[in-house]
């Protein structure tokens, strides 16, 4: 609905959107509002035959999720700025190329297998956090080095014999191109960010050889503000609200959080009222409101239009879903 300078600022001030309930009542009406409006089947532009979501300036990139100025790379996400020919990598960026199932790497990193924090590296296999080394097997925290097994010096040569005679046993193994075992994880699956888009129970996590964190994190009943009794606009804060001496409670796991200087520095000059939830909590409902790094296969579903595409909009979803063409028709 349109509307002059004037009346769109009064209509903005009546949602009062510095107090708690304004700003839930709002969501409420904007989640209804686009409850029936089309969605676009992907979040992307300026793409060249390539799959995936959230991406930007990307040719021939295959089921990929969060990639700009990228090319030639499949079933990653997070690649960025000039990754070339990258496959099942998270996070690899800074003119790469050419990594293998690896977590990232960034400037200038080339011919990386099976890694974690390589950064400047090139052929490296199974390292973890070598930076700006190259040729180098199994080792780890090293820096600038070159031709090590197990962070063990070699010659070239003896290097190469070694490194072959080691890849000839994994590969009678069957193991060779294989990431580490998930055995080897210094956390628990449900420590980890890898649950928020594989979940898994317990039970499962454990029969995949992965660790469980049992132990309860956080603290609980410690809170001393009672969120009944608390303003509900951030104006009506004392100015002398002393926030480092407060500890609150989550409205959703009942988590106690605390929140600091800066931020209500933040909330008050954004005019916004003091988060009700903790941190995981936020966290969780950011990435419900983003789609999931995974595909199907969908119709268009605007009467008429038989275009197909690969989308993350599972299809027991109810949003309606467009086409790039039938969306743009749609909203200019
Ligand atoms: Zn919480
Ligand atoms: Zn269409």
């Amino acid at each position: 609905k349109s509307y002059t300078k004037e009346e769109y600022e009064d209509k903005i001030k009546s949602y009062k959107l510095d107090t708690y309930s304004g700003v839930e009542a709002f969501k409420k009406e904007f989640l209804d509002f686009i409850k029936n409006k089309p969605r676009k089947f992907a979040e992307c532009s300026n793409i060249v035959n390539s799959t995936g979501n959230y991406m930007t300036n990307v040719k021939n990139n295959r089921y990929c999720f969060h990639a700009y100025d990228a090319e030639n790379n499949a079933y990653c996400e997070h690649v960025w700025r000039g990754a070339k020919d990258c496959m099942d990598c998270s996070t690899a960026g800074r003119s790469v190329e050419l990594i293998y199932n690896t977590i990232n790497v960034g400037l200038q990193s080339s011919n990386v297998i099976c890694s974690s924090y390589c950064w400047g590296s090139q052929f490296m296999e199974y390292c973890l956090n070598c930076p700006n080394s190259n040729n180098c097997f199994g080792c780890t925290g090293l820096k600038k080095n070159s031709y090590c097994i197990l962070n063990k010096q070699y010659s070239k040569e003896d290097y190469k014999k070694l490194r072959s005679k080691i890849i000839t046993k994994m590969k009678q193994d069957g193991n060779y191109g294989d990431f580490f075992p998930s055995n080897m994880s210094s956390f628990g699956y449900n420590e980890s960010s890898a649950i928020e888009e594989f979940p898994l129970s317990k039970e499962e996590a454990l029969v995949q050889g992965f660790k469980w964190e049992n132990r309860e994190r956080g603290t609980y009943g410690k809170e001393t503000i009672d969120w009944n009794k608390f303003s509900d606009s951030i104006k009506d804060l004392p100015n002398d609200f002393d926030i480092n001496k407060e500890i609150f409670i989550c409205l959703e796991c009942k988590k106690n959080y605390r929140i600091i200087t800066n931020e209500l520095s933040f909330y008050r000059r954004m005019n916004i009222p003091l988060p009700r939830n903790c941190p995981e909590c936020r966290h969780t409902k950011r990435l419900k409101n983003r789609g999931p790094n995974k595909l199907w296969h969908r119709k268009c579903m605007k009467e008429g239009c038989n275009n197909e595409f690969e989308t993350s909009y599972s299809p027991d979803r109810p949003e309606i879903i467009y086409c790039e063409k039938c969306y743009q028709q749609e909203v200019y």
